[in-house]
């Protein structure tokens, strides 16, 4: 992303353009949804519509959906509607009508599909409760009480090889990590 493009405050200049589809596009939806909010609380938002709006914001979504589903999600949070009754409104937004080679079969999802959005139809066979996983590990020395953070992106828990003081034994801090809900979806 070349640097000009960024704005001063550093957010990603893919909120703006997420908010002015949500004006443009989803403005009656998202007036309905705060009525029923939070009982209903996903924004099902049609790609082709967004492919309409903006095919480069629509390709890039496809691409880099960690990124660009974030914007969507900080943008529709800054839609200002009359929400007397909520203190936040902050609804999931959902992507539905993607092209087809982003609706694999779920026996043929493969590491092409690794890193880009899809959508799969399937029966949901086993759904695990929230659970809390861990994104970022604050460890500290159990000798010399050094901390350190590690982000965590894999299933394998990553702690600092050595510390400082050339122990290597640390224990987990979890009043200082940062965690993230998370749910396993068994789908066939
Ligand atoms: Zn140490």
């Amino acid at each position: 992303m070349p640097l000009q493009e960024k704005t001063v405050e550093g957010e990603s200049p893919y909120v703006s353009k997420f908010l002015q589809f949500f004006e443009a596009s989803y403005r009656k939806e998202i007036e309905r949804l705060v009525e029923s909010y939070p009982d209903k609380r996903s924004l099902d938002t049609d790609f082709r519509l967004l492919e309409q709006f903006d095919i480069e914001l629509a390709d890039a979504l496809l691409d880099s959906p960690d990124v660009l589903l974030e914007a969507a999600q900080a943008a529709i949070e800054q839609i200002e509607v009359p929400a007397l009754e909520i203190e936040r409104f902050a609804p999931h937004v959902r992507f539905f009508n993607l092209p087809k080679q982003h609706e694999p079969l779920v026996r043929d999802i493969g590491a092409k599909h690794l890193g880009k959005l899809i959508a799969v139809e399937g029966v949901v066979r086993q759904i695990t409760t929230v659970m809390p996983k861990l994104r970022v590990a604050v460890w500290r020395c159990r000798h010399c009480g050094n901390t350190y953070k590690k982000p965590q992106d894999s299933q394998q828990l990553k702690m600092p090889s050595f510390c400082e003081c050339r122990h290597r034994d640390f224990d987990l801090v979890p009043e200082q990590s940062e965690f993230i809900d998370s749910q396993k979806i068994q789908i066939q």
